[in-house]
Protein backbone atom coordinates (compact mmCIF):
# COMPACT_ATOMS: atom_id res chain seq x y z
CA UNK A 1 0.00 0.00 0.00
CA UNK A 2 1.33 3.44 -0.79
CA UNK A 3 -0.06 6.67 1.29
CA UNK A 4 -0.58 9.94 -0.36
CA UNK A 5 -0.77 12.73 2.59
CA UNK A 6 -2.52 15.96 1.06
CA UNK A 7 -3.94 18.82 3.14
CA UNK A 8 -7.70 20.07 2.63
CA UNK A 9 -7.59 23.54 0.38
CA UNK A 10 -5.63 24.16 -2.77
CA UNK A 11 -2.88 21.51 -2.70
CA UNK A 12 -5.68 18.78 -2.27
CA UNK A 13 -7.90 20.68 -5.22
CA UNK A 14 -4.85 21.25 -7.51
CA UNK A 15 -3.50 17.64 -6.60
CA UNK A 16 -6.05 15.88 -7.71
CA UNK A 17 -6.52 16.40 -11.22
CA UNK A 18 -2.75 15.81 -11.54
CA UNK A 19 -3.38 12.40 -9.66
CA UNK A 20 -6.18 11.63 -12.70
CA UNK A 21 -3.65 12.45 -15.35
CA UNK A 22 -1.62 9.91 -13.33
CA UNK A 23 -4.51 7.86 -13.50
CA UNK A 24 -5.62 7.82 -10.06
CA UNK A 25 -9.14 8.89 -9.16
CA UNK A 26 -10.99 9.40 -5.38
CA UNK A 27 -12.70 6.12 -4.87
CA UNK A 28 -16.51 6.92 -4.32
CA UNK A 29 -18.00 9.92 -3.13
CA UNK A 30 -15.92 11.37 -0.11
CA UNK A 31 -18.52 13.37 2.54
CA UNK A 32 -15.34 15.67 3.28
CA UNK A 33 -15.02 14.46 6.57
CA UNK A 34 -13.16 11.22 6.51
CA UNK A 35 -8.92 11.41 6.92
CA UNK A 36 -8.39 8.13 4.67
CA UNK A 37 -9.53 8.03 1.24
CA UNK A 38 -9.31 4.76 -1.06
CA UNK A 39 -8.42 5.54 -4.75
CA UNK A 40 -9.36 3.73 -7.77
CA UNK A 41 -6.17 2.31 -7.53
CA UNK A 42 -6.12 -0.41 -4.41
CA UNK A 43 -2.99 -0.05 -3.83
CA UNK A 44 -3.09 3.58 -3.55
CA UNK A 45 -4.48 5.67 -0.15
CA UNK A 46 -4.92 9.40 0.34
CA UNK A 47 -5.04 10.75 3.97
CA UNK A 48 -6.14 13.92 4.86
CA UNK A 49 -3.74 16.64 6.98
CA UNK A 50 -3.08 19.36 8.04
CA UNK A 51 -1.21 21.62 5.42
CA UNK A 52 1.97 21.91 7.87
CA UNK A 53 1.83 18.29 9.38
CA UNK A 54 2.07 16.85 5.45
CA UNK A 55 6.43 16.71 6.09
CA UNK A 56 6.02 15.05 9.46
CA UNK A 57 3.71 12.33 8.52
CA UNK A 58 5.87 11.87 5.55
CA UNK A 59 9.20 12.13 7.58
CA UNK A 60 7.96 9.11 10.17
CA UNK A 61 6.28 6.97 7.38
CA UNK A 62 2.84 7.87 8.37
CA UNK A 63 2.91 8.47 4.78
CA UNK A 64 5.24 7.47 2.09
CA UNK A 65 4.96 10.78 0.17
CA UNK A 66 2.95 13.90 0.41
CA UNK A 67 2.70 17.21 -1.32
CA UNK A 68 3.21 20.50 0.34
CA UNK A 69 4.46 24.26 -0.03
CA UNK A 70 7.73 25.25 -0.30
CA UNK A 71 7.05 27.43 2.72
CA UNK A 72 5.88 24.63 4.83
CA UNK A 73 9.25 22.11 3.87
CA UNK A 74 11.37 25.03 4.56
CA UNK A 75 9.59 25.43 7.72
CA UNK A 76 9.95 21.84 8.83
CA UNK A 77 13.73 21.28 7.56
CA UNK A 78 13.24 18.63 5.01
CA UNK A 79 15.22 16.05 7.74
CA UNK A 80 14.60 12.43 6.26
CA UNK A 81 12.91 13.90 2.98
CA UNK A 82 13.46 13.42 -0.51
CA UNK A 83 11.69 16.02 -2.79
CA UNK A 84 11.76 14.96 -6.38
CA UNK A 85 8.82 16.83 -8.00
CA UNK A 86 8.24 21.05 -8.01
CA UNK A 87 4.29 20.36 -9.05
CA UNK A 88 4.20 23.61 -9.84
CA UNK A 89 0.30 23.82 -8.27
CA UNK A 90 -0.48 26.28 -4.87
CA UNK A 91 1.45 28.99 -6.20
CA UNK A 92 2.20 32.61 -4.33
CA UNK A 93 5.20 34.38 -3.47
CA UNK A 94 6.81 35.13 0.12
CA UNK A 95 7.26 38.77 0.67
CA UNK A 96 8.07 41.19 3.20
CA UNK A 97 5.04 43.95 3.46
CA UNK A 98 5.31 46.90 5.76
CA UNK A 99 2.63 49.87 6.04
CA UNK A 100 2.47 52.74 3.69
CA UNK A 101 3.67 54.91 6.12
CA UNK A 102 7.03 52.99 7.06
CA UNK A 103 9.78 53.59 4.87
CA UNK A 104 11.45 50.01 4.81
CA UNK A 105 14.12 50.77 2.18
CA UNK A 106 15.67 53.37 4.21
CA UNK A 107 15.44 51.73 7.18
CA UNK A 108 16.83 48.85 5.85
CA UNK A 109 19.73 51.50 4.41
CA UNK A 110 20.56 53.06 7.73
CA UNK A 111 20.91 49.58 9.20
CA UNK A 112 17.95 49.84 11.69
CA UNK A 113 17.23 46.67 13.44
CA UNK A 114 13.94 45.85 12.14
CA UNK A 115 11.08 44.02 14.29
CA UNK A 116 9.37 41.37 12.25
CA UNK A 117 6.61 39.34 12.91
CA UNK A 118 5.63 35.93 10.74
CA UNK A 119 4.51 32.61 10.81
CA UNK A 120 7.88 31.72 8.37
CA UNK A 121 10.80 32.21 11.10
CA UNK A 122 12.73 30.06 9.21
CA UNK A 123 12.92 31.38 5.65
CA UNK A 124 12.40 34.91 7.10
CA UNK A 125 15.72 34.15 8.84
CA UNK A 126 17.58 32.86 6.02
CA UNK A 127 16.51 36.14 4.41
CA UNK A 128 17.34 38.80 6.46
CA UNK A 129 20.71 37.12 7.38
CA UNK A 130 21.47 37.10 3.48
CA UNK A 131 20.82 40.64 3.38
CA UNK A 132 22.73 41.45 6.56
CA UNK A 133 19.91 42.94 7.98
CA UNK A 134 19.25 43.04 11.59
CA UNK A 135 15.89 41.56 12.96
CA UNK A 136 13.91 40.70 15.89
CA UNK A 137 11.43 37.79 14.26
CA UNK A 138 8.09 37.51 16.34
CA UNK A 139 6.82 33.95 15.70
CA UNK A 140 2.79 34.42 15.24
CA UNK A 141 0.53 31.84 13.86
CA UNK A 142 -1.86 33.67 11.82
CA UNK A 143 -3.35 37.43 10.61
CA UNK A 144 0.32 38.39 10.33
CA UNK A 145 -1.18 41.59 9.02
CA UNK A 146 -2.69 42.54 12.19
CA UNK A 147 0.55 42.94 13.79
CA UNK A 148 2.22 46.43 12.10
CA UNK A 149 -1.47 48.15 12.70
CA UNK A 150 -1.08 47.41 16.44
CA UNK A 151 2.72 47.79 16.74
CA UNK A 152 3.90 44.58 17.55
CA UNK A 153 5.76 45.00 14.35
CA UNK A 154 7.38 47.05 11.94
CA UNK A 155 6.79 44.61 8.89
CA UNK A 156 5.55 41.12 8.24
CA UNK A 157 6.75 38.02 6.15
CA UNK A 158 3.84 36.45 4.39
CA UNK A 159 2.64 34.85 1.43
CA UNK A 160 0.94 36.53 -1.20
CA UNK A 161 -1.25 35.62 -4.19
CA UNK A 162 -3.36 38.44 -5.56
CA UNK A 163 -2.46 41.10 -2.77
CA UNK A 164 -5.57 41.59 -1.72
CA UNK A 165 -5.14 40.93 2.37
CA UNK A 166 -1.95 43.03 2.06
CA UNK A 167 -4.43 46.19 0.44
CA UNK A 168 -7.43 45.08 2.70
CA UNK A 169 -5.13 46.14 5.44
CA UNK A 170 -3.24 48.77 3.97
CA UNK A 171 0.01 47.10 3.65
CA UNK A 172 2.21 47.44 0.65
CA UNK A 173 4.70 44.31 -0.44
CA UNK A 174 8.34 45.80 -0.30
CA UNK A 175 10.44 42.84 -0.99
CA UNK A 176 9.18 39.46 -2.93
CA UNK A 177 12.02 37.25 -1.90
CA UNK A 178 11.03 33.69 -2.60
CA UNK A 179 8.73 32.44 -5.28
CA UNK A 180 6.26 29.28 -3.56
CA UNK A 181 4.60 25.92 -4.94
CA UNK A 182 3.87 23.14 -4.14
CA UNK A 183 6.45 19.86 -3.87
CA UNK A 184 6.23 15.77 -3.55
CA UNK A 185 8.07 15.08 -0.56
CA UNK A 186 8.78 11.27 -0.18
CA UNK A 187 10.20 9.16 2.90
CA UNK A 188 13.45 7.99 2.15
CA UNK A 189 13.16 4.96 3.51
CA UNK A 190 10.36 4.41 1.58
CA UNK A 191 11.40 4.91 -1.75
CA UNK A 192 14.20 2.69 -1.33
CA UNK A 193 11.81 -0.45 0.37
CA UNK A 194 8.59 0.20 -2.37
CA UNK A 195 10.75 1.81 -5.35
CA UNK A 196 9.23 -0.26 -7.01
CA UNK A 197 5.45 1.14 -6.92
CA UNK A 198 6.33 4.83 -5.68
CA UNK A 199 9.21 5.24 -8.38
CA UNK A 200 6.54 5.09 -11.24
CA UNK A 201 3.80 7.70 -9.15
CA UNK A 202 6.77 9.83 -8.81
CA UNK A 203 7.35 9.83 -12.14
CA UNK A 204 3.82 10.15 -13.26
CA UNK A 205 2.79 12.46 -11.35
CA UNK A 206 6.15 14.54 -12.50
CA UNK A 207 4.34 14.11 -16.22
CA UNK A 208 0.97 15.38 -15.42
CA UNK A 209 2.67 18.69 -13.93
CA UNK A 210 5.09 19.51 -16.73
CA UNK A 211 1.63 18.25 -19.38
CA UNK A 212 -0.32 20.92 -17.04
CA UNK A 213 2.65 23.71 -17.34
CA UNK A 214 2.65 23.48 -21.61
CA UNK A 215 -0.68 23.54 -21.74
P1 LIG B 1 -3.93 37.08 -1.29
O1 LIG B 1 -4.89 37.96 -0.54
O2 LIG B 1 -4.53 36.47 -2.53
O3 LIG B 1 -2.62 37.79 -1.60
O4 LIG B 1 -3.60 35.83 -0.38
C1 LIG B 1 -2.84 36.02 0.79
C2 LIG B 1 -3.21 35.08 1.90
O5 LIG B 1 -3.63 33.82 1.43
C3 LIG B 1 -1.97 34.90 2.74
O6 LIG B 1 -2.20 35.41 4.04
C4 LIG B 1 -1.69 33.42 2.76
O7 LIG B 1 -1.81 32.95 4.08
C5 LIG B 1 -2.74 32.79 1.88
N1 LIG B 1 -2.16 32.15 0.68
C6 LIG B 1 -2.15 32.66 -0.57
N2 LIG B 1 -1.60 31.78 -1.44
C7 LIG B 1 -1.25 30.70 -0.71
C8 LIG B 1 -0.64 29.45 -1.03
N3 LIG B 1 -0.27 29.12 -2.26
N4 LIG B 1 -0.44 28.58 -0.01
C9 LIG B 1 -0.83 28.88 1.24
N5 LIG B 1 -1.40 30.05 1.60
C10 LIG B 1 -1.61 30.94 0.66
Amino acid sequence: MITLALSKGRILDDTLPLLEQAGIRLAGKASGRELILPTTDPQVRIIIVRATDVPTYVQYGGADLGVAGRDVLIEHGGDGLYQPVDLGIARCRMSVAAPETFDYKAAVRRGARLRIATKYVTAARRHFAAKGVHVDLIKLYGSMELAPLVGLADAIVDLVSTGNTLRANRLVEVEHFLDISARVAVNQAALKLKGERLRPLIERLDAAARAKVES
